[in-house]
């Protein structure tokens, strides 16, 4: 992994020098579910950076491919795409024949659409929890056992930063993912002695099309433009700007490399300081 600097005062500390760690995992084999664009896309640009082969997944085959040829052409590693949607069993099942015995595991998908609380329906519910709870839960379900008899293994689940604070238009997301991290809180305690991590990483607003959407939607519901409503977010967030792909990407790696053995369990938050609390 280069650690690159990312501000101004980085740059200063460091004089502009790259930093190079060698996360151990050259070689190894890598799902990145939901990875053509956004979070999960850092995700796969980091991992392979380390040396992973990949197999990425999204609906879109064009925008998919395209991402699979650059990581390739990039980084000098294995890219399969697998077009498909990761929310139903046919998609995962596609995802996992082609990835043969993976060692890490990205869980990602798409985050549901914003609303009032009484807006849903069980079926709305349904989706969510399938998109966003359930599809992560069947694959670890189906990649653990074969990281357990391998001896190593590491799971990585994109979740929110709505787990440690709720955001209250996102009632969809904030249910499903608590869900997941229920069950990533006991069930990475059952896996640990068999040298396979299970840690979800919350995104606070990073730059991404989701960003975009959702700050479209705070511009319509308030009369402002798109500009001002990313200015108020920016606002409330100590660090004063939205995270980018590639920070996000960095910590995955990390959580995924072999310095990470001791990692379990844990819901790490990548928000700028942004939700307020002690721990
Ligand atoms: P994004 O930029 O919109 O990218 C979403 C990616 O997921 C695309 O590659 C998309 O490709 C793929 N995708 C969506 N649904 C899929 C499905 N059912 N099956 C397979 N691939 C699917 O979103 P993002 O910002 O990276 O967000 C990723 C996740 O983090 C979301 O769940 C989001 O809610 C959550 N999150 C994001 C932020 C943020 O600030 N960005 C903050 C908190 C939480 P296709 O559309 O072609 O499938």
């Amino acid at each position: 992994m280069i650690i690159r600097p990312s501000t101004a005062v980085d740059v200063e500390l460091f004089s502009s020098r790259e930093i190079e760690m060698d996360l151990g995992i050259r070689g190894k084999r890598a799902i990145v579910c939901a990875a053509s664009k956004g979070l999960g896309r850092g995700c796969a640009v980091a991992l392979a950076e380390a040396g992973v082969e990949l197999i990425i997944n999204s609906r879109t085959r064009e925008t998919l491919e395209r991402t699979a040829d650059e990581i390739r052409k990039t980084y000098d590693v294995d890219v399969t795409p697998v077009a498909s949607d990761i929310s139903t069993e046919e998609g995962r099942a596609a995802v996992l024949e082609s990835a043969g015995a993976p060692d890490i595991l990205v869980n990602n998908a798409g985050g549901p659409p914003p609303g009032m609380w009484n807006d849903w329906t069980r079926d709305d519910f349904i989706t969510a929890l399938d998109a966003n709870m359930l599809s992560a839960i069947d694959m670890m379900t189906r990649c653990l056992p074969g990281m357990m008899e391998r001896k190593w293994g590491r799971v990585v689940n994109i979740t929110s930063q709505s787990v440690k604070a709720p955001i209250p238009v996102l009632g969809l997301s904030n249910a499903a993912r608590t869900g997941l991290t229920g069950y990533v809180a006991g069930t990475s305690r059952q896996v640990a002695g068999s040298g396979v991590t299970i840690n979800n990483l919350l995104p606070g607003i990073h730059a991404t099309d989701r960003a975009v959407s959702l700050d479209t939607d705070v511009a319509v519901a308030k009369g402002i433009s798109v500009d001002e409503a990313k200015a108020e977010r920016c606002a409330t967030i100590p660090v004063g700007r939205y995270g980018t792909t590639a920070e996000f990407g960095a910590a995955c790696a990390f959580l995924c490399s072999m310095h990470a053995g001791f990692i379990v369990g844990q819901n790490i938050l990548l928000d700028g300081g942004a939700v307020v609390s002690t721990i």
